[in-house]
C-alpha cells in the first residue's frame, strides 16, 4: 500500500531550509522561535525536523503531540500553547516544561501538581491586546497574578509574558501592539523586582516585523507554525513576501476513478446534497468531469484545496469523493491519473490528521 492514494508529500528538505532560514532571521534580532507542530498534527518527522532546524522549543496545542514529540526522545523543553485544561493538569506537568496560561485557578492547579511530581514548571502569562481569544483583558489582574505567583507558589516560576494576535479578533502585530506587550511585561517586572526572562510576542504574523527589520527590542520569543509549514498566509493576505521560505513542502495527490462528459445542472428534482445542505448549480451545459478518490473526510472543505493546474475548477465533494471539471484542460485526463493540489492551513491539518491519507516523506 506504499503507493497508496490520497498521498501527502511533506518535502523534509525544504521543511528543514525553512526551519533554519526562519530560526536564523529571528536569531539575528535576538528573537527565539518556539516551533508550533499542531498545523501537520504533530507528525514525528516534522517534529524531528523542526528540532534539527534548530527551534528552540517543541510547542502545540495537543499533549498527544507533545507526548510524540517527548516518546521520540527530543531534548528541547516542551510548551503548551493552549491554556491547560483542568483535567490534563497532571499530563501537563509530566510532559510540558512551559504552559501559556490565562486562570489563576489553573496556575494553582498547576502549581499543586507540579508538587507533587517534584517538578518546577514555567508558566507564560498572556494578556489579550484585543485579539479576544486567550488572555488577561484586565493587566491589572494580570499584574496581580503574576505577583502572587512569584511570592506564593513555590512550583510555578514566571518566565514572561506573551499575547496572541491575528487568531480570532484579527488584530495585527504591529509595533505599537508589541510594545503595549513590552509595557505590560514590564508592570509585571516593576511589581515583582526582577526582569522577566521572555516576552513572546505572538505567531507567523509577526515574522513581518522579523522580515522587516523591525521589532520592539525586548520581544524575544515567536511561536512559529505556518510561517514555517506553509509561509502562505502573509504573502495571501497581506502581499507580505518572505523570501527565501519554500512554499511546496506539502503536495497532495489524488487518483482519477472516472472521466465523463455530463450535464452540469443534476439532473431530475433538487433536494439536499450528502450534508444536507441545498447548493445552487449553474447549467453550463455538457461538459468534461474527473472524479477523484478523495473527499470532505480527508481534507476538510474542497473550496481550500489550490489544483496545480489552472485550467482545472473543483465543481463539488462527499466524503469520499471529488468533482472536478477538465474540460477546459490542455490534459487529456485518464483513469488512473494523479492529480496534484497544494494546501492551506486548515486542509494541512485534515490530511495530516486522517488516517485514510498516506503520508509520505519526499
Ligand atoms: C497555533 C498557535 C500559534 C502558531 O500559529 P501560526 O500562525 O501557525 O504560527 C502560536 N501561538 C498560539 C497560542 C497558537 O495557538
Amino acid at each position: 500500500m506504499e503507493n497508496r492514494y490520497p498521498r501527502l508529500e511533506v518535502n523534509l528538505k525544504h521543511l528543514k531550509e525553512n526551519v533554519v532560514e526562519v530560526v536564523e532571521r529571528c536569531g539575528k534580532m535576538g528573537v527565539q522561535v518556539a516551533g508550533v507542530i499542531k498545523g501537520a498534527t504533530g507528525l514525528s518527522e516534522v517534529i524531528k525536523t523542526f528540532d534539527e532546524g534548530g527551534a528552540a522549543f517543541i510547542a502545540s496545542s495537543r499533549l498527544e503531540q507533545i507526548e510524540e514529540a517527548v516518546a521520540l526522545g527530543i531534548e528541547k523543553p516542551m510548551m503548551l500553547i493552549r491554556i491547560p485544561m483542568l483535567s490534563e493538569i497532571s499530563e501537563v506537568i509530566r510532559l510540558c516544561e512551559y504552559s501559556l496560561n490565562s486562570e489563576l485557578q489553573v496556575i494553582k492547579a498547576l502549581n499543586e501538581e507540579a508538587k507533587a511530581q517534584g517538578k518546577l514548571h514555567k508558566v507564560i502569562l498572556m494578556a489579550d491586546l484585543g485579539d479576544l481569544r486567550e488572555g488577561y483583558w484586565d493587566k491589572e489582574e494580570l499584574v496581580n497574578v503574576a505577583e502572587y505567583i512569584e511570592n506564593k507558589l513555590i512550583n510555578i516560576q514566571l518566565v514572561g509574558v506573551g499575547t496572541n494576535v491575528g487568531c480570532y479578533g484579527s488584530i495585527l502585530p504591529t509595533n505599537e501592539k508589541l510594545e503595549e506587550l513590552v509595557q505590560v511585561a514590564e508592570a509585571v517586572e516593576k511589581r515583582i523586582g526582577r526582569e522577566l526572562e521572555y516576552i513572546a510576542g505572538g505567531a507567523t504574523s509577526s515574522l513581518m516585523r522579523i522580515w522587516e527589520g523591525k521589532i520592539p527590542d525586548r520581544v524575544n520569543l515567536l511561536r512559529v507554525g505556518e510561517g514555517i509549514l506553509l509561509a502562505r498566509d502573509l504573502e495571501e493576505y497581506y502581499g507580505h513576501k518572505t523570501e527565501p521560505l519554500h512554499k511546496d513542502i506539502f503536495r497532495l495527490k489524488a487518483e482519477v476513478i472516472e472521466v465523463k462528459d455530463k450535464p452540469t445542472h443534476p439532473v431530475g428534482e433538487i433536494g439536499v446534497d450528502a450534508f444536507g445542505h441545498k447548493p445552487e448549480y449553474l447549467d453550463r451545459g455538457i461538459r468534461r468531469r474527473a472524479l477523484l478518490a478523495m473527499g470532505k473526510v480527508d481534507y476538510g472543505s474542497p473550496n481550500e484545496l489550490i489544483p496545480m493546474e489552472k485550467e482545472i475548477e473543483i465543481l463539488g465533494a462527499s466524503s469520499d469523493h471529488t468533482i472536478i471539471d477538465v474540460q477546459d484542460s490542455e490534459k487529456d485526463y485518464k483513469v488512473g491519473d494523479i492529480m496534484e493540489f497544494d494546501v492551506c492551513y486548515a486542509t494541512m491539518v485534515y490530511l495530516t490528521s486522517c488516517k485514510n491519507v498516506n503520508i509520505a516523506y519526499i
